[in-house]
């Protein structure tokens, strides 16, 4: 390995835990490389053992029971506002803090920042106006329906994302009175113990409200096992997320909220606008390297229309080949790389490829944008989430035959359908068994509306309000 990363700002790799960055109770260091040019970015990072999550849990309660709960609706939400002024005032920092380990470039990671932005807007409107219910009292009994908070709350996060999730985490969380350990992936840890530094040390937030614990699959083990928690928040893998559905199980039966992979289709109809099917078929594979849960990975395009998509489709990807290193980031890490190759290694002659398929160059841990043509519909490579630049394409003849190729998956976390015709569009978008179906669009999500998956791909919602109910019970109260 190659030299130190040069450190454009201070790289955190602490705990912090109730308003202090703190050591963690073990002495071991852990490192992370730059996947970019494979220099040290730090050997120094802690993660949280039992001891940690104990008094980081300790602290959560005690915040809870205390300062926090004096915040009136009305008060988290300027809270949240003065959250997404800080996110925006450290803006660079952050940005720079959670790209360089993943080697995400950092106008993409300062998007996110502007994304996570946007969500505390969101959620603060909401803080005050995410009011109980009642019903009226024709039996003799007024029914009075609170939304409580569920108390010591934990977000359990990904790589891929790390500042746009944590925020999607947060902010519905403190909206609605919580408070939030947070857990980054191994990946990507310095931006999350940052900002709860951040946010503390502004008195933004009493200490407890916010807390980082930096650790790997132990520390979330820990965590998703733990009787003072009452609700997990988590994405990542189907594999993972099992797991601390079970861990969740059985210890409290802690509420859990699933976002999972995916491996999600779309279909380019011949009536479609076809520089707009391109041009969505092309960012839906290759924003973020393909390092995205909702990236349309499994491509459908009619008989009648395959060859002169499949050319323009071709051209497309052979430039963002063009545009690695500056305009399209590398694998996270060697880790990744490695996974990614070795779908084509066990797959090798179950497909056709028709761009890429390849590592680009022999430094870094860079993947060209690869379409594969008519693998085999039991190919590992056609049916997992590959997690890369890497997309399948087969041809259909009709609606049906589309339908029937669509949802034969566990997944079903989005899907997109391109044609011109509504009825044909809304009868799809019926048929599709998936979270989310774009028209026209694919690989998309805003924050007004709820976004999570059907089947493998997860358990319950976030975004909207729909993520204002993961983090709240209704209690009813009834008056005689
Ligand atoms: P991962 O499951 O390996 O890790 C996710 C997090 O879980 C990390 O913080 C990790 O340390 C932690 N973890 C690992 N083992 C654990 C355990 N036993 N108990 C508790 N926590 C544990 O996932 P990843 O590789 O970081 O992320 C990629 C995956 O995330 C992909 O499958 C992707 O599709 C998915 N993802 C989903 C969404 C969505 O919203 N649906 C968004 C982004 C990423």
């Amino acid at each position: 390995m190659a030299g130190r990363t040069p450190q454009k700002f201070q790289i955190p790799t602490q705990l912090f835990i109730n308003g202090k960055l703190v050591d963690s109770h073990s002495t071991e260091r852990h490192g992370l490389y730059n996947p970019i040019d494979e220099t040290l970015i730090t050997d120094q990072i802690q993660y949280a053992v039992a001891e940690d999550v104990d008094a980081a849990v300790a602290a959560a309660q005690a915040a809870l029971q205390g300062p926090w709960k004096k915040f009136t609706a009305a008060a988290r939400g300027d809270c949240l506002l003065k959250l997404a002024e800080l996110l925006l005032e450290h803006k660079e920092e952050l940005a720079w803090l959670d790209a360089t380990p993943i080697g995400k470039p950092e106008a993409f990671s300062k998007m996110e920042v502007d994304m996570g932005v946007s969500i505390f807007k969101y959620y603060a409107g909401w803080a005050d106006k995410y009011v109980g219910e009642s019903a009226p009292a024709h039996d003799g009994f007024m029914k009075i329906v609170r939304h409580e908070p569920l108390g010591v709350t934990c977000g359990i996060n990904p790589w891929n994302g790390p500042i746009s999730t944590m925020c999607l985490k947060l902010a519905p969380a403190l909206a609605t009175g919580n408070v939030m350990i947070l857990k980054p992936s191994e990946k990507t840890p310095f931006g999350t113990i940052r900002f709860a530094a951040l946010a503390t040390e502004a008195g933004i937030v009493p200490p407890g409200v916010i807390q980082t614990l930096p650790g790997d699959g132990k520390t979330g083990a820990l965590l998703s096992s733990h009787m003072g928690i009452r609700k997990i928040s988590f994405t990542g893998s189907v594999a993972t997320g099992k797991r601390i559905q079970q861990a969740a199980a059985a210890s409290n039966l802690k509420r859990v909220t699933l976002e999972l992979g995916g491996k999600s289709p779309s279909a380019i109809f011949d009536d479609c606008n076809f520089e707009n099917a391109v041009f969505w078929s092309t960012l839906a594979i290759t924003q973020n390297t393909g390092q995205a849960c909702f990236a349309a990975s499994r491509l459908y395009v009619q008989e009648s229309i395959a060859g002169k998509f499949i050319a323009a489709f071709t051209e497309a990807m052979k430039k963002k080949i063009e545009g690695l290193g500056t305009e399209l980031g590398p694998l996270a890490d060697a880790s990744q790389l490695q996974r990614v190759a070795s779908f084509f290694e066990r797959d090798a002659g179950k497909t056709q490829v028709l761009v890429g398929g390849k590592r680009h160059g022999d430094k870094g841990c860079f993947w060209e944008p690869t379409i594969l043509f008519n693998p085999d519909l039991n190919a590992e490579l056609y049916r997992e989430e590959i997690f890369g630049p890497v997309v399948c394409v087969r041809t259909f003849k009709d609606e049906a035959e589309f339908l029937r190729l669509a949802n034969d998956s566990e997944f079903g976390l989005m899907a997109g359908v391109f044609t011109q015709d509504i009825n044909r569009a809304m009868r799809l978008a019926a048929e599709l068994d998936s979270g989310v179906v774009g028209i026209n669009c694919v690989s998309y999500i805003n924050l007004e509306a709820p976004f999570g998956g059907t089947k493998q791909s997860g358990v319950g919602r976030e975004m909207s309000h729909y993520a204002l109910r993961a983090y709240t019970e209704p209690k009813t109260v009834l008056i005689k």
